[in-house]
């Protein structure tokens, strides 16, 4: 089947804005050419790109007869968030399986998990750590297996239908919403006369990545797509190869790529776009996060796009993307992560420590 004519829901809008960052350029010293594609705006329980997968996703589920969605993530993942909205829109059952402890405090995308009614399950895999090294993140994924083939089980024996959906919404099927996200961003392009060479997008568990990558080939786009790891841990390109090649037979789009086409950017010293680890507070990440709030008003978040974002910027710096050639950074949300209980803390001793002196006015 051409991707053309995979048919999807709408759980969350497309056609998202294309923008330029003039405010940005002018404090980086150049005279626009910076834009950004507004994914964070994809409107499904507050926006993100996991939206885009999942219209490609839910309306498998609802033409193969599921009846629950389940899927699997982080504590604060956004793609949990967003299957549950789209799975509650669409009259599904939402399963969260997260991986980690319950934390005693509800912040973040809990929070809205919470109130959208999501079944939420914890897996505590802290016991691994007193493996060998080497044996920690196989003993992690055999549990972690052995629990979701339970919940799925229970769920199964409640006559439900439960349609399992991996990190990330990485499936084929999934991808298709950023192949055709290309088309999207190409004729914006063109109504707004913007040129772009690159675009710059995250690169987690990669769907978005690989989409985007496999329509900028299949559509020939103008711009080259890179991808910043949002963690030193990054999953292998090999893997993501293969999975680029998969959905181009899957789709019948006629080509094949090898490592050396895929250009990700990791940055390096102070300037390592990932940080110190998936999801952990670190104060480069947030001055990136306060200098795109301060110049345009939009808001990145600590665990993706503001790592991304730390990418656009030193890449400009590094001569890798340039103003005069046009780049596009792709804001792929995330920002209820800003109040999630890890980076609110953090936040309190960094950015909000002692009282501005004459700020505050207190009535005799
Ligand atoms: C999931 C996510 C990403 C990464 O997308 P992948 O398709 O997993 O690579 C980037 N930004 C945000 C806000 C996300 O939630």
């Amino acid at each position: 089947m051409k991707i053309q004519d995979l048919t999807y829901v709408n759980a969350g809008y497309t056609d998202t804005p294309l923008e330029p960052m003039d405010r940005l350029a002018k404090a980086l010293g150049r005279n626009g050419g910076l834009y950004i594609k507004r994914d964070d705006m994809t409107g499904l329980a507050l926006g993100g790109n996991k939206a885009r997968k999942l219209n490609y996703i839910v309306k498998y589920a609802l033409d193969n007869g599921y009846t629950a969605l389940m899927t699997f993530g982080g504590v604060q993942t956004n793609h949990g968030r967003l299957t549950v909205a789209a799975a509650v829109r669409y009259g599904l059952k939402p399963i969260l399986v997260l991986k980690g402890a319950r934390p005693d405090y509800m912040s973040g995308n809990l929070l809205l998990d919470r109130l959208m009614g999501a079944d939420i399950y914890f897996v505590d895999t802290s016991a691994a750590d007193s493996l060998p090294a080497e044996e920690q993140a196989a003993a992690r994924q055999k549990f972690l297996d052995k629990v979701s083939a339970e919940i799925m089980e229970k769920y199964e024996a409640q006559g439900d239908k439960v349609l399992s959906i991996p990190v990330g919404g990485q499936t084929f099927i999934g991808s298709a919403g950023y192949v055709q996200a290309v088309p999207e961003i190409m004729r914006q392009m063109k109504e707004q006369n913007i040129k772009a060479r690159h675009l710059v997008v995250g690169y987690g568990s990669t769907g978005t990545f690989a989409g985007l990558w496999a329509g900028a080939r299949y559509y020939n786009a103008p711009f080259e797509v890179i991808g910043v790891p949002i963690e030193p841990d990054y999953r292998p390109v090999q893997e993501t190869v293969d999975f680029i090649n998969g959905l181009s037979a899957y789709f019948d789009m006629g080509f094949t790529c090898t490592a050396g086409d895929l250009h990700l950017e990791m940055g390096e010293g102070s300037h390592f776009y990932g940080g110190t680890g998936y999801n952990e507070p670190d104060s480069i990440t947030r001055s990136y996060i306060g200098l795109l709030a301060r110049t345009e008003g939009i808001f990145t978040d600590p665990c993706y796009t503001g790592k991304v974002f730390h990418g656009f910027v030193d890449m400009l710096d590094r001569g890798v993307i340039s103003a005069e050639d046009g780049a596009i950074f792709m804001h792929t949300g995330g920002a209820p992560g800003l109040w999630s209980k890890e980076h609110l803390d953090d936040m309190q001793k960094t950015c909000w420590s002692g009282e501005e002196k004459g700020h505050v006015y207190r009535a005799p």
